[in-house]
């Protein structure tokens, strides 16, 4: 299933990027960048995380390949690197930034290059994927063990014992509570998550170097080869 994927064709003004994997040991890139940008959740994410000034820094890092931090906040316009840095450090929490010092000539500092990680979003966003689908499945569990009664008015609901103290009244409004078909609640829920299921197979076309994150912790290392795998359960 894997697509042949371009880089970044929008990004047409910096033709020089790539750079970005290029440090360490080669590494594919299999990520499309633009279609990822393109999502909703994964700019609302980057956004709730560090704001419109954030996405611009993490979508500027994303084009232009590792950059040091005061050029970074030059072309940005930032007026100091001091500023920039607010915005770095919120992305580098997630970890959707990295960053590598190193000491120019003989100078006592040390220089700081950022750059950003896209694949990373895509993990964390997953991530939050299955976090919902489990709790969906968690509620259809305790849906179909447990009797539920539903306030016809309001639509608060009890558990049979409590329905039983309020001798089938609303605590909250004094409807009339009636037994709740949990085969409505289980239905929606099943949606949910097939819905979920969808997004994060769509999220999976545009990295194909990510195994589904069921499950826990997967280390970096152990990204490759396992394409194979990512299968819905
Ligand atoms: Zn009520």
């Amino acid at each position: 299933m894997a697509k042949k994927i371009k880089r970044g064709k929008k990004v047409s003004k910096s033709r020089k990027r790539e750079p970005a994997v290029k440090q360490q040991k080669p590494q594919k890139v299999v990520i499309n960048i633009n279609k990822l940008l393109s999502l909703e959740e994964a700019v609302k994410y980057v956004v709730d995380l560090s704001g419109e000034k954030g996405l611009e820094v993490f979508k500027y890092l994303i084009a232009k390949g590792p950059m040091e931090e005061n050029t970074l906040a030059k072309k940005l316009k930032f007026e100091k690197a001091n500023a920039i840095r607010k915005f770095l450090y919120k992305l580098y929490n997630k970890n959707l930034v990295s960053y590598t010092k190193k000491k120019k000539g003989a100078k006592a500092w040390y220089t700081y290059y950022w750059k950003a990680n896209p694949e990373r979003l895509i993990f964390l966003i997953k991530k939050e994927y299955e976090d919902e689908i489990q709790q969906a499945k968690k509620s259809i569990d305790l849906n179909k063990a447990n009797d539920f009664y539903i306030c016809e008015t309001c639509n608060r609901q009890y558990e049979l014992k409590q329905a039983l103290e309020n001798d089938f009244r609303c605590a909250n409004c004094n409807g009339t509570l009636v037994h709740m078909e949990t085969s409505q609640v289980v239905g929606e829920k099943e949606n949910r998550i097939s819905f979920l299921n969808e997004k994060i197979r769509k999220l999976g076309e545009i990295d194909n170097s990510l195994p589904a994150v069921t499950g826990g912790k997967k280390s970096k290392k152990s990204r490759q080869n396992k394409s194979s795998k990512r299968k819905r359960r």
